[in-house]
Parts: structure tokens; C-alpha cells; sequence
């Protein structure tokens, strides 16, 4: 029997970049996954299948706006229902504008808080009741370098991740005597479609060419000089799910390469 065997997780974000590696790995570890994220259904119904068929486990993808909390709750039941209850959710979607403070439109930073911040809300207050009665549950939020540090621009997104790390905190405090841990993980710059979508607008604010937003922007700020891979972000998550972390709790991990050493 594998680690995770008999386990429900729920992945949002699930059907790209960090989050379906995530997923990937938790599969493995024999859990059965709920992947929650965006894209052409047929394209998502195709990779909760090969989950499935990969890893002989039970898979499903909802197309779910974490920012909405009824279409959370709807994904919640259908896990449940479908797989089973959920011992481990991952709280990884998220989004990304780049603008200076006087610019930033309050529609985006209404948005980046919703998806990066209150959704993590949204779904724990719906699935911790029953980890606490199980006493056994992991909470895995992704939150970033720009959870410890900021990078002028993204006021919004420093914010929400930021406030990611408190809430955390808290419900790792809530959760600690039932068996429940609560942890993010904060990777610096990972190669996924976030980070290559925002190398247009970086380019703008800043009066750069693509290769300086590279060079100078993103990898800059990372004493190795490379990008953490989403293999290796989804390695810690699947630690942290494991038993040898059961005493971790409340953390916020850094995988930056160094950057927020300096
Ligand atoms: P990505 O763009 O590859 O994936 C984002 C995922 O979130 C997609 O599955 C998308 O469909 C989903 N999503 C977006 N809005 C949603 C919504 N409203 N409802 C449901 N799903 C939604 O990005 P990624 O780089 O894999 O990012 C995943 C997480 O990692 C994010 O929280 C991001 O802030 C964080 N992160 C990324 C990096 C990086 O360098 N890529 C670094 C640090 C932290």
C-alpha cells in the first residue's frame, strides 16, 4: 500500500504548472485527486484521466472559479462524493498583474486578492471540520518569496501571498491537537505559464527586452541562477503530507534558490 493510498486530495489550480505536478505527485503516493483549475474541458477531462490510468487511482477535474465560494463548495461535494472525504487540499491557483500602485486597476487587485488569498479561505473552512473529526488532514498552500519579500509592481499579489502565510499561521494554531497541519510553500521563480505571461508586462514597466526580464528581472533575484523546477515544488508538498512531517505545522517553506537569504 502506498503512502497515500485511501486519501482525497483537492488540487486547485490543478490543471497547470506547479499544482499539476502537484497532483502528479500526490497520485503516485496513491492518493485520489480532485484537480480544480481552468482550461478546454476535454483537454482537463484528459488529464484526470491520465492520472487515473497512471497511477490506478480515482481522478476528477472541476472547472471551479476558487474566487466564487459556491462553485468551491460544489467542487468540494463532488470530491467528496465521488472520492471521498478530503484529507488534503492544496491551495495553489493563482494569478498575477503587474502594474505600478497608482495604475494598478482595482478590478485586478479585487481579483489576484479573490483567487491568491480569500479562495484559500473559501475552501478550508469547508473541508477542516471533517479532517478535525478524522484527526488527520494537510493543508498545502502555494505561496511564493512574495510571501517574505516584495518586487516593486505587484503590490497586489505581495499582498495576497503575504496574507496567505498569516492565515496559515492561524489555522495551523486551530487545527495543531486534531492532527491537522497547515503549511505553505514558497517557491521563487518556477518556469510555468504564470511567469512566462508576465514577461510582456514586466518588459513595459520596466523598458526592457525579454532576455533582461530574464536575466535581470526574474533570475536576478535568485543566488543559483536557475529556476526551481515544479518537480521539485511538488516533492515538498508530497513531503508534507507525509507522516515524517506530521510535527511540521504552521510553516511557510522557502524554495528560492537563496533569494530571500540575502
Ligand atoms: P499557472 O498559471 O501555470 O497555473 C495556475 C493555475 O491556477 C491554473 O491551473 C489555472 O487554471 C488556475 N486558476 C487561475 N485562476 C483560477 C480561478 N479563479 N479558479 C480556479 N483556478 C484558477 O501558474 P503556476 O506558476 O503553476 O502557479 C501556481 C501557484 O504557484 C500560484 O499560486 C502562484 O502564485 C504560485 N507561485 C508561482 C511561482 C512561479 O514562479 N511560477 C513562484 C511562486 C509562487
Amino acid at each position: 500500500m502506498k503512502e497515500l493510498t485511501d486519501r482525497t486530495a483537492l488540487v486547485t489550480g490543478g490543471t497547470s504548472g506547479i499544482g499539476l505536478a502537484i497532483a502528479e505527485a500526490l497520485a503516485g503516493a496513491g492518493a485520489n485527486v480532485m484537480i480544480d483549475g481552468f482550461g478546454e474541458t476535454d483537454a482537463c477531462e484528459a488529464l484526470a484521466k491520465r492520472l487515473a490510468d497512471a497511477h490506478g487511482i480515482k481522478a476528477a477535474w472541476t472547472g471551479a472559479d476558487v474566487s466564487k465560494p459556491d462553485q468551491l463548495a460544489a467542487a468540494v461535494d463532488r470530491a467528496e462524493r465521488e472520492l471521498g472525504p478530503v484529507d488534503i487540499l492544496v491551495n495553489n491557483a493563482g494569478v498575477q498583474h503587474v502594474a505600478p500602485v497608482e495604475d494598478f486597476p482595482v478590478a485586478q487587485w479585487d481579483r489576484i486578492v479573490a483567487i491568491n488569498l480569500s479562495s484559500a479561505f473559501y475552501a478550508t473552512r469547508l473541508v477542516l471540520a471533517g479532517m478535525k473529526e478524522r484527526g488527520w488532514g494537510r493543508i498545502v498552500s502555494t505561496a511564493s518569496a512574495h510571501s517574505l519579500v516584495a518586487s516593486p509592481y505587484k503590490s497586489a499579489y505581495v499582498a495576497a501571498k503575504h496574507g496567505l502565510v498569516g492565515f496559515t499561521k492561524t489555522v495551523a494554531l486551530e487545527a495543531a491537537a486534531q492532527g491537522v497541519t497547515v503549511n505553505c510553500i514558497s517557491p521563487g521563480y518556477v518556469w510555468t505559464p504564470l511567469v512566462e505571461k508576465q514577461i510582456p508586462d514586466t518588459m513595459k514597466a520596466r523598458g526592457l527586452t525579454r532576455e533582461q526580464v530574464i536575466e535581470d528581472v526574474l533570475l536576478k533575484a535568485q543566488p543559483t541562477k536557475a529556476f526551481v523546477t515544479v518537480e521539485q515544488v511538488a516533492a515538498m508538498a508530497l513531503f508534507l503530507c507525509s507522516d515524517a512531517a506530521s510535527q511540521i505545522t504552521g510553516a511557510n517553506i522557502s524554495m528560492d534558490g537563496g533569494w530571500t537569504a540575502q
